[in-house]
C-alpha cells in the first residue's frame, strides 16, 4: 500500500528478485510519488542533497541541482517506478478502507476503494508524512477566504495583492515563504516556536559534473559516499556527545545576527532548545524574508479563525484573505493504523493507543504478515530517508525469502522480541538531544515517549535489517501450529 519513495522502492526491489512475484501496489492517489507529488507549494525541494536522497539502485546522473526540487524528485520517482516494472503493478485511485488478518485462510482480506482482494502478505508503506495536519482551533470552517494546508496547495486560488497568514515555521513554511513574499500584499507569520536556522548550500550541478557521473558513475557513489558520511558526522553531537551541539549551535547564531539585524525581532527569531532538537531548517532567505516590512511576525500560536481572519493567543485578530497552514503532519497517529486489524480484531491505532511501536520498525506483535516501511522509530533528522526505506525493502524481501524456503504461512514477530527491542531503544532516545533537548516537537507522542526517531547511526540499522532474524519470529507452517525460531534452525 503506497507508492511512494518506500513503496515503489520495495516493489523494485522485490520485482528484481522475481520478476514474475505476485505483487501489487495499491495507491490511493492518482499518480505514483507520495511526499513529492502532495506537496508542490511553491519552493518546495529537498533539505538532504540528491546524490543521496534517492535510490542507490537507481542513481539518477542529471539532477539539475544539488538539492532536488520537488518536480524534479517526482519525475525521477515516476521514472524509476516505470523503468523497473512497479508502474505496471500498480492500481492508483485506490485507497485502503480496511484490511483485517482471516487466521482461518491466513490471510489478510483488504478492502479497497476500487474492490476487495486478498493477500498472503500485506505491507503499508503509508508514509509517515503523508496526512496533513490542521490545529485545532475554532471557526475554520467560517472563514469566507482561501485556507489549505501546504500539502494540499490550492493552486487556483492567486495570492496576489492579497493579505496572507501562514500558521507554523516548520520545514514547509520557510521554503514557501520567501517564494511568496513579493506576490502578497502582507504576510502575517504565526510562530508558536523559532527553529534553528542555517544557510543551504544548494548549486546548480555543472554540465562537466553531470557528464562525470554518466560517463563514470563510481564518481557519483563516491560523492553519495562522502555526503552520507559527512551527515552521519551530525548523529555524533544528537545522540552521543550533545555538548558538541553548542559548537554547532554557535554557526547559527552567527547567521541569526548576520541576517537579522534588529534586536526585537532577533529576540523573537531566537529557539529557547538545542540546535538540532527539532529539524534544523535549511534556508539562505528564509530569516531575511522575515525583516521585510511586508512581513510581521506573530510570536504566538493560532487559537481561532474569525470569517474574516485569525486570532491570536492573546486574543487579537488580524484579517486576512488567506489562511495557510504550514503545521505538518500526524506521523505519530498515522490513518492508515485506524485501519487495519489484527489477529485479536483491533486495530493498529487501538493496539497503540498514539504511542506506535514496532520491531525494528517494521513488524507489530498480533499482526501476522504485516510488514511497515517507515514506522515507528525510523525517522532522522539529519540524513536521507531512502536510506532507511532501502534497509527495510531489504529486510522485508529476506523475510519473505525465509518464508518461501520455510514453506511458512505466516511469520509473526513475538512479543517479547518486540519488548525487548524497544527497551533497547528507550534509554538511547533518552540520551538523544530530541529528548532532552528542550523542546516540544512531532517527534514525542502524546505519552511523551520518542516513538519517531532513529536514537543512533544510521549504519547500525542498516545493519540490523540486513538479514530477516526468524530467532525474534514466530513462523507457521501451511497446515500446522506455530513453531518459534523454525526459521533460525533453517538457516542454520
Ligand atoms: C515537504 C516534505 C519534504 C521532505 N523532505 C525530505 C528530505 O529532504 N529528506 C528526507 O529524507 N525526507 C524528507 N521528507 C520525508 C519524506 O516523507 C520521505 O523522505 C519519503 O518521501 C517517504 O516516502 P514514503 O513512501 O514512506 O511515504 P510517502 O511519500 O508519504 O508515500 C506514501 C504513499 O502512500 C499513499 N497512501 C497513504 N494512505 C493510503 C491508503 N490508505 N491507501 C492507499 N495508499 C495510501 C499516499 O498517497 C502516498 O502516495 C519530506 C517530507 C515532506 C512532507
Amino acid at each position: 500500500m503506497g507508492a511512494g519513495f518506500g513503496g515503489i522502492g520495495l516493489a523494485a526491489t522485490l520485482l528484481r528478485e522475481d520478476p514474475a512475484a505476485d505483487l501489487l501496489v495499491i495507491e490511493r492517489a492518482d499518480d505514483v510519488g507520495g511526499t513529492w507529488r502532495d506537496n508542490t507549494y511553491p519552493g518546495c525541494a529537498c533539505d538532504v542533497p540528491s546524490a543521496l536522497y534517492s535510490y542507490s539502485f537507481a542513481p539518477d546522473p542529471n539532477w539539475r541541482y544539488a538539492y532536488g526540487k520537488q518536480s524534479e524528485i517526482h519525475s525521477y520517482l515516476r521514472r524509476v517506478a516505470d523503468e523497473t516494472g512497479v508502474t505496471s503493478r500498480t492500481v492508483t485511485g485506490c485507497d485502503l478502507i480496511e484490511a483485517q488478518w482471516d487466521a482461518g485462510v491466513r490471510q489478510w482480506r483488504v478492502r479497497t476503494g476500487l474492490g476487495s482482494l486478498t493477500a498472503t502478505v500485506l505491507i503499508a508503506a503509508t508514509g509517515a508524512l503523508s496526512a496533513p495536519k490542521l490545529p485545532e482551533v475554532s471557526g475554520v470552517d467560517s472563514f469566507t477566504g482561501a485556507a489549505f494546508h501546504s500539502a494540499t496547495w490550492d493552486h487556483g486560488f492567486d495570492l496576489t495583492g492579497k493579505r496572507v497568514a501562514v500558521i507554523g515555521t516548520g520545514a514547509s513554511a520557510i521554503q514557501f515563504v520567501p517564494e511568496i513574499v513579493d506576490q502578497v500584499e502582507h504576510l502575517t507569520l504565526f510562530q508558536r516556536t523559532a527553529s534553528w536556522v542555517l544557510p543551504k548550500h544548494d548549486r546548480l550541478v555543472s554540465r562537466f559534473e553531470r557528464t562525470l557521473f554518466r560517463t563514470l558513475p563510481v564518481t557519483q557513489k563516491l560523492v553519495r559516499g562522502v555526503v552520507y558520511a559527512q551527515k552521519e558526522g551530525y548523529v555524533v553531537g544528537m545522540a552521543h556527545q550533545l555538548w558538541l551541539l553548542r559548537l554547532f549551535q554557535r554557526r547559527a547564531e552567527a547567521y541569526l545576527r548576520a541576517q537579522v539585524p534588529d534586536d526585537g525581532l532577533r529576540a523573537a527569531l531566537t529557539p529557547t532548545f538545542t540546535i538540532t532538537c527539532k529539524r534544523i531548517l535549511l534556508s539562505n532567505d528564509w530569516l531575511r524574508t522575515l525583516t521585510r516590512p511586508d512581513v510581521s511576525v506573530v510570536a504566538s500560536g493560532l487559537t481561532a479563525v474569525t470569517e474574516t481572519g485569525v486570532v491570536d493567543d492573546a486574543g487579537n485578530e488580524y484579517p486576512v484573505d488567506a489562511i495557510i497552514f504550514a503545521t505538518g503532519f500526524t506521523p505519530t497517529e498515522p490513518p492508515v493504523a485506524r485501519h487495519i486489524r489484527g489477529a485479536d480484531g483491533r486495530t493498529l491505532a487501538e493496539h497503540w493507543t498514539g504511542s506506535p511501536s514496532a520491531h525494528l520498525g517494521t513488524t507489530v506483535h498480533g499482526f501476522p504478515n504485516l510488514f511497515l516501511m517507515y514506522g515507528p522509530n525510523t525517522n532522522l533528522g539529519h540524513s536521507s530517508i531512502v536510506y532507511m526505506l532501502e534497509s527495510q525493502a531489504a529486510y522485508i524481501a529476506d523475510a519473505l525469502r525465509v518464508m518461501r524456503a520455510e514453506r511458512a504461512a505466516t511469520v509473526e514477530v513475538t512479543e517479547d522480541a518486540q519488548q525487548r527491542y524497544n527497551d533497547g531503544l528507550d534509554p538511547q532516545l533518552a540520551r538523544t538531544v530530541w529528548n532532552a533537548g528542550g523542546c516540544d516537537s512531532w517527534y514525542l507522542d502524546s505519552s511523551g515517549r520518542n516513538s519517531v526517531m532513529w536514537p543512533t547511526f544510521t549504519w547500525r540499522f542498516r545493519r540490523r535489517t540486513k538479514r530477516f532474524d526468524p530467532e525474534n519470529y514466530r513462523l507457521t507452517a501451511a497446515g500446522e501450529g506455530s513453531r518459534d525460531t523454525a526459521g533460525a534452525e533453517a538457516r542454520a
